[in-house]
C-alpha cells in the first residue's frame, strides 16, 4: 500500500528536478483551455472525470455511461487489530447490476484509516441506484466504527469505460479523463501512469505518434480488461459463496487447488495466462 500524497509529492519533486514548471492552485477554464490550444503544440489533459476537454467539446455525458460511484471517509479510531493489513468486504445482497460493490478499510497507521464504499452505476440520469451514503453507514456499523471521528470526507465517480475518442485537436486525454478506471475495483492509478507515459511517448512521435496513441494504449490494456470483464461476469452470475470459492481457489497456496479451479473456469485461466504471459515494452520513465 502506497500513501498517495507522499508518492505524488515525490513525483512532483522529481519532475521539478528535471526542469518541469508546476503551477499549483490554478483552475483551467474552458476558455483558458481553448487559448492554450493555440499556444502549445500538445496538451495532455489529466483533469479527471469529467475532464475540462469534455466541457469544451460537450461530451461530459460520456463519462456517465458506466461508472463506479465512491464515497470515502478518513477516520480516526483504533485500527491496531487490522494495521498493517487492509480489509475488503463485498455486499452480497445488492442486485447483480450494481456489482462490483464493496467497502474497504485501508489503515494508514494504527489510529487512522480510509474507509470507503463503491458500487457500479449506469447512466447519469439513472435514479435507480443504491444510496451510497447508506451503504457507507452500513459498513461503518458492521465494522463498529459509527463513533469514529471523521477527519475528511471525499468521493466521486470513476468512469470505467474508455472513451471512444482520446484525441481532440492537440488535446490528448489520459487517466480518468480518458475513462480508464477499472470496472472491477475502481482503481485507476496504474492506467493513469500508463496512459500518461504512452501519451508523452506519442507526442515525441509527432502527429503520427499521437494518431497511434489510442490503439497502442488499447493493445497494452486489452488482456487486463478481458480478465476484469470475465471476473465481473462471474461476480454477477455466481452466487456469493460460489464467487468466494473461486477467489479462494485462485489465491490458494496449493497448486492442486489452483489447478482444479482453473479446470472449472477455463475462460478465466486462459485470459490470466494471456495477460501475465505477454511482455509489453513500456517507454522509460525519467529518473
Ligand atoms: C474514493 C476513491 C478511492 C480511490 N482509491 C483508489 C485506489 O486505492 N487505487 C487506485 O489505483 N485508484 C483509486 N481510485 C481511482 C484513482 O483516484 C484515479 O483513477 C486516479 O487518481 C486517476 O488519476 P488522474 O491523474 O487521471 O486523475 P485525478 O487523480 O482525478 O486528478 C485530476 C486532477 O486534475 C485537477 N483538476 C480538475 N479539473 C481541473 C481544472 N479545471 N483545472 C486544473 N486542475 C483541475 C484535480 O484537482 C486533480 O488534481 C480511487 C478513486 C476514488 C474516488
Amino acid at each position: 500500500m502506497l500513501d498517495r500524497q507522499t508518492w505524488q509529492r515525490d513525483l512532483a519533486r522529481r519532475a521539478k528536478n528535471l526542469g518541469v514548471r508546476i503551477h499549483e492552485n490554478i483552475r483551467i477554464t474552458r476558455a483558458q483551455l481553448e487559448r492554450m490550444q493555440k499556444e502549445y503544440d500538445w496538451i495532455l489533459d489529466a483533469s479527471g472525470a469529467p475532464s475540462v476537454t469534455s466541457r469544451l467539446y460537450s461530451f461530459t455525458g460520456h463519462y456517465f455511461q458506466e461508472y463506479l460511484l465512491a464515497h470515502q471517509l478518513v477516520l480516526a479510531s483504533d485500527f491496531r487489530a487490522l494495521w498493517p493489513r487492509i480489509k475488503i468486504v463485498f455486499f452480497p445482497n445488492l442486485p447483480a447490476k450494481y456489482q462490483p460493490a464493496y467497502y474497504w478499510v485501508f489503515p494508514k497507521n494504527a489510529g487512522r484509516a480510509n474507509v470507503g464504499v463503491v458500487c457500479t452505476v449506469r447512466g447519469i440520469l439513472n435514479r435507480d441506484r443504491p444510496d451510497i451514503k447508506k451503504l457507507l453507514a452500513d459498513a461503518l456499523s458492521a465494522e463498529g466504527l459509527t463513533d469514529a471521528v471523521v477527519l475528511e470526507r471525499g468521493g466521486g465517480i470513476a468512469a470505467s469505460r474508455m472513451l471512444t475518442n482520446l484525441v481532440y485537436g492537440n488535446l490528448i486525454l489520459v487517466g480518468d479523463a480518458a475513462g480508464l478506471t477499472s470496472a472491477l475495483h475502481g482503481g485507476g492509478i496504474d492506467l493513469a501512469c500508463l496512459s500518461g507515459t504512452l501519451a508523452v511517448d506519442a507526442v515525441t512521435g509527432g502527429h503520427e505518434g499521437v494518431a497511434a496513441y489510442q490503439e497502442k494504449l488499447t493493445r497494452y490494456m486489452q488482456d487486463k480488461l478481458a480478465l476484469e470483464r470475465i471476473t465481473i461476469q462471474k461476480m454477477r452470475a455466481l452466487n456469493f459463496d460460489q464467487f468466494d470459492d473461486l477467489l479462494c481457489g485462485v489465491t490458494s497456496q496449493s497448486r492442486f487447488t489452483r489447478f482444479k479451479t482453473a479446470l472449472c473456469h477455463p475462460d478465466m485461466f486462459y485470459t490470466t495466462l494471456k495477460w501475465f504471459g505477454t511482455k509489453k515494452e513500456i517507454p522509460d520513465w525519467p529518473v
